[in-house]
C-alpha cells in the first residue's frame, strides 16, 4: 500500500524536485544572489557556501550561468580583482538590480503572507501592473 506522501517521497528521491518546484527554487536562488550582491560584492565560492548554509546544494555549473545571466540582464555588474596572484570575479547589484530586488521583495512578501503566514493582505496587495514582465527580471 502506498500513501500519497510516500509516492511523492519516492518520486523526489528518484527524480529530484518536480520541474515546477525546481523553477521556484532557482527563482529563490536568483533573489538570494541579488540580495547579497546588493549588500556587498560577492564572488562564486562565497555564494556557493552561503547558499549551502541555507540548504541549497548548488554547483558552479548552475551558479556561474546564473551570475552571467543576471549580468547580461543588467542586474549585476562584474568587477575583476587580483587577489593572491589570481583574478577573482566579484558581482555587485546595479541600480536595475536594486529595483528588481525591490519587486522581488514585494512578490515574496505577498506569497509568504498568503501561503506561509496564512494572512491574506488585501490592504497591501500588489497593485495591477506592478509586476515586471517575465523577461524583465
Ligand atoms: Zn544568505
Amino acid at each position: 500500500m502506498t500513501t500519497p506522501s510516500a509516492t511523492g517521497g519516492a518520486f523526489r528521491a528518484a527524480h529530484g524536485p518536480t520541474p515546477v518546484w525546481r523553477e521556484l527554487e532557482l527563482g529563490a536562488i536568483r533573489v538570494h544572489v541579488l540580495h547579497h550582491a546588493a549588500e556587498a560584492p560577492v564572488y562564486g565560492t562565497w555564494m556557493v557556501d552561503e547558499l549551502a548554509r541555507h540548504g541549497y546544494a548548488l554547483s558552479y555549473g548552475t551558479l556561474y550561468p546564473m551570475l552571467h545571466r543576471l549580468e547580461a540582464e543588467g542586474l549585476l555588474r562584474r568587477d575583476e580583482r587580483v587577489e593572491g596572484g589570481r583574478v577573482r570575479k566579484y558581482y555587485a547589484a546595479t541600480s536595475q538590480g536594486f529595483a528588481a530586488l525591490a519587486q522581488a521583495r514585494r512578490l515574496v512578501d505577498e506569497l509568504y503572507r498568503e501561503v506561509v503566514a496564512g494572512v491574506h493582505g488585501e490592504r497591501d496587495a500588489l497593485p495591477p501592473g506592478s509586476m515586471p514582465d517575465k523577461d524583465d527580471v
